[in-house]
């Protein structure tokens, strides 16, 4: 089978065994294609995985062979997470299950971006759905990176109608905003990317170019979506006294907010990392009963492009890069 592997901050498609079940409870599923998500490019960039490792999570795949005691059986067209928490530890009992170990260990193998993929027991059981008819295939690998963000709007605990502020309208900026607005909040999106900012218009959600933003927006949390330390600054100055910063992206210079800022103003600063399996579940509802619209967000590219699409993605050509495997 042919995977996408790192290579010194590239990939390089690599063919290698076919991925088998070998005894083992779960499914070998055919990869009909897999979201290229931005922490796969930050890992790839940072060197943060070892060479040959095969990147990708967010696929939506067709069962071949299965051994399982779900419902799920064979030719089955499937979406699924990657990690799955144990539910039992300290991590899990307070509502961390991003930060539980058995969350970080368990994955798809050997990646989203290979022909043929492990898909285990436990994830057919716990993170693991049939596509929703309704959706395209592309529509369903925003499966995943919805439920990240389903995840932040719950963490943040947000009252009815509070004023959202959303900086930076990436596909996770745009889905974040739609997620705030599904949870019943006033959200504003800005970027400085006009075409962003009229997609987010086009969707019934008030936007600006980050340069034009009026100086009266006082959110109650602004949630951090860009990736770019020049955000922050923006933040403290949108958000109110006493309001949240919810942390949604890793950012270059590791620059932060400062603890005087904090003290004074009240603020509250959290992080949100990856989603539990409940708001996996709460994101597919979203997607199939089209809450959030997805629609033709997706470009595609064959596995042999992926480097391309990645490039593609750093220079805001696109907005998201779907890699096609098969029919
Ligand atoms: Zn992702
Ligand atoms: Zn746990």
């Amino acid at each position: 089978m042919k995977t996408a592997q790192v290579e010194n901050g590239k990939l390089i498609i690599k063919e290698v065994e076919n991925e088998k079940l070998n005894g083992r409870k779960g499914a070998i599923v055919r990869v009909l294609g897999c979201g290229l998500c931005g922490s796969d490019i930050v890992k790839l960039r940072h060197n943060l995985v070892k060479n040959g490792t095969v990147l990708g999570h967010e696929i939506v795949a067709r069962i071949l062979e299965i051994d399982s005691e779900t419902d799920f059986k064979k030719s089955d067209l499937i979406v699924t997470s990657h990690h799955i928490p144990c539910g039992k530890c300290e991590y899990c009992k307070n509502g961390n299950v991003s930060m539980c170990r058995h969350f970080k260990q368990t994955n798809i193998t050997p990646g989203g971006f290979s022909e043929l993929v492990f898909v285990s027991e436990e994830h057919l059981k716990n993170v693991a759905y049939l596509k929703p008819e309704n959706l395209k295939e592309d529509e369903a690998a925003f499966y995943e990176p919805l439920a990240c963000c389903v995840r932040a709007v719950k963490r943040a605990k947000l009252a009815q109608n509070s004023t959202a502020l959303v900086i930076g309208l990436g596909s996770i900026g745009i889905l974040m905003a739609q997620a705030l607005r599904a949870f019943g909040m006033n959200v504003i999106g800005c970027d400085l990317i006009n075409s962003r900012v009229e997609l987010l218009k086009s969707l019934g959600i008030e936007a600006f170019n980050s340069y034009q933003m009026c100086d009266s927006i006082s959110a109650d949390a602004v949630f951090m979506t860009s990736g770019s330390d020049k955000a922050i600054p923006t933040a403290l100055k949108y958000v109110r006294d006493g309001g949240k910063i919810l942390v949604f992206s890793s950012t270059p210079d590791n620059s932060g907010y400062f603890n005087n800022e904090i003290y004074y103003r009240e603020l509250t600063v959290l992080g949100s990392y990856s989603p539990s399996p409940s708001d996996l579940k709460d994101s597919l509802e979203l997607l199939k009963s089209g809450e959030v619209k997805v629609k033709g967000f997706s470009t595609f590219y064959e596995l042999e492009q992926i480097q391309k699409a990645i490039n593609d993605t750093l220079e805001n050509k696109i907005l998201k890069a779907y890699i096609k495997l098969f029919d």
